[in-house]
């Protein structure tokens, strides 16, 4: 068969943590591709995700629920159990117990992506340029691969392609949802001790800067608005400098969007045509520490329980009333984050909470 006549079951768009996710819990008999950017060689030049690596207790939970425990391989030394938080306005101070868990995100990212079963159809290195639903209602999706433009129809399509998810704009191409520029470097680690840090500024950004040893280097990184964020990393980094972290020759520089949802209906979950979103490209990522792996993996879990559940045959309109349905929890808890949102980025607060000393080490 040709492949631009093959049709099939489901296709996924995106192997993050939420892509992968979807592909390994999916059921056998459904007739899965998926596409992503990334190569499947850890060696191999090409996409990676720029990430802190830090893994939230809530994701660590959906790992356990999901039957997997980490490798040690997808571990960077050292394990961190607090974060210096640090308000460089005002030279301010506090250390919080925290219980991450210190990864290398690519090998992370690697990692999930092969435990995919070999019955879906993976195509790595491969992007995904446009989709449109046809008359039979199929939707026909064109990618690029090997310096060719391809395209296969599907039932249905998950969008897992994360903050720039081009499903999401296409989707919905009038919705905006505020997004920043996230921008990190890595330097070889020439700090006193082993350090995970956050660091807020007001002047630069209303979002934060976090700086995390792992394996001998140090990533400082910060999510800024849009407009400058080069200039206002440049200024971070000095005034961190002056703050005492040793931030010199930069190893690699790396940048991407990043979300940072602030209302109910910038999290968006798909159409009843049998489009689904999930991970960042549904919006599920909080606003407040930015951290998104746990909602990749949770939506991607309930997809693919409504998926299993429903069937090959299932009318598609009815598994995305199910889907709006049971990612209701993730939305709230969002929603719960972005109340919190002024307790952390507010100066006064935050000096308030700060200098009281409430939950500080
Ligand atoms: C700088 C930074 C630091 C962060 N730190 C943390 C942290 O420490 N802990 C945490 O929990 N969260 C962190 N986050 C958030 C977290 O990285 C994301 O929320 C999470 O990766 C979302 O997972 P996902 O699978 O939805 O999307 P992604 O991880 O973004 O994966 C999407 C995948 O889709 C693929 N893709 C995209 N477009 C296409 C296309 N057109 N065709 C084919 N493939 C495509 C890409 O290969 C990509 O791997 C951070 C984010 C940033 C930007």
């Amino acid at each position: 068969m040709d492949a631009n006549d093959a049709v099939y079951d489901i296709a996924v768009v995106g192997l993050g943590p939420a892509g992968a996710t979807l592909c390994r819990l999916l059921d056998p008999r459904f007739r899965v591709i998926a596409f992503d950017r990334k190569a499947s060689d850890p060696a191999a030049p090409g996409f990676r995700k720029p990430c802190g690596g830090l893994l939230a207790e809530d994701a660590q939970l959906a790992l356990s629920r999901q039957g997997l425990a980490l490798p040690n391989e997808v571990l960077a030394d050292p394990q961190l159990f607090s974060v210096r938080t640090i308000d460089l306005c005002r030279k301010l101070e506090r250390t919080y117990r925290r219980f991450y868990i210190n990864m290398d995100r690519h090998k992370f990212d690697l990692w999930l992506k092969s435990l995919i079963p070999a019955g879906v159809e993976v195509h790595h290195d491969a992007s995904v340029r446009a989709f449109s639903r046809e008359a039979d209602s199929l939707w026909r999706i064109r990618y690029f691969e090997n310096g060719e433009e391809k395209s296969v129809r599907a039932r249905t399509i998950a969008g897992a392609d994360g903050a720039a998810s081009l499903v999401r704009k296409t989707l919905f191409p009038k919705h905006k949802i505020r997004s920043y520029t996230a921008v990190q470097q890595w330097f070889k680690d020439e700090q006193a001790a082993p350090l995970y840090a956050c660091f807020f500024d007001e002047r630069l950004t209303d979002c934060y800067g976090w700086a995390v040893s792992k394996d001998g280097e140090l990533v400082f990184g910060a999510a800024f608005p849009r407009e400058n964020a080069s200039r206002a990393y440049e200024l971070l980094r000095e005034r961190a400098g002056q703050f005492g972290f040793v931030l010199k020759d930069p190893l690699r520089t790396e940048a991407c969007q990043v979300l940072r949802p602030e209302r109910a209906r910038d999290f968006r979950v798909g159409t009843p045509e049998g489009a689904f979103l999930l991970g960042e490209a549904a919006g599920f990522i909080s606003p407040s520490s930015l951290e998104g792996m746990s909602y990749a993996l949770d939506s991607a879990e309930k997809l693919a329980a409504i998926f299993n559940a429903g069937g090959k045959d299932c009318d598609v309109a009815s598994l995305f009333g199910q889907y709006r349905a049971g990612t209701r929890k993730i939305r709230l808890k969002l929603l719960t984050k972005i109340l919190k949102n002024p307790f952390m980025y507010n100066p006064q607060l935050r000096t308030l909470v700060m200098k009281s000393g409430i939950t500080a080490i």
